[in-house]
């Protein structure tokens, strides 16, 4: 009798185990999401800061992919993704 009492405690304490580890790793997967120093008791005043820090997304002139304004490559008055698209001809 003692016995079934001991593996079912072993069963009980692996699944435990096991779950306090899913709860670590989706905790460690939420953290990657957000800013890595994050000032304590800043929960509205990060979501502003990450949309101050949010880019201008361009258009390419050539492929129309969407893109950032700061990767922009100016040519004949276009943006493009790349200097190869800024390159090409116009299509
Ligand atoms: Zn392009």
């Amino acid at each position: 009798m003692s016995r079934i009492i001991f593996w079912l405690a072993l069963v009980f304490l692996v699944i435990f185990a096991v779950r306090s580890k899913i709860r670590e790793a989706q905790k460690r997967h939420q953290q990657q999401f957000r800013e890595p120093q994050q000032p304590a008791g800043g929960g509205a005043r990060s979501n502003e800061k990450v949309v101050a820090e949010a880019e201008t997304m361009l258009q390419c002139a050539h492929c129309g992919i969407f893109y950032p304004a700061s990767e922009s490559v100016q040519a004949r008055g276009r943006d493009y993704c790349s200097a190869a698209h800024a390159t090409l001809p116009a299509a």
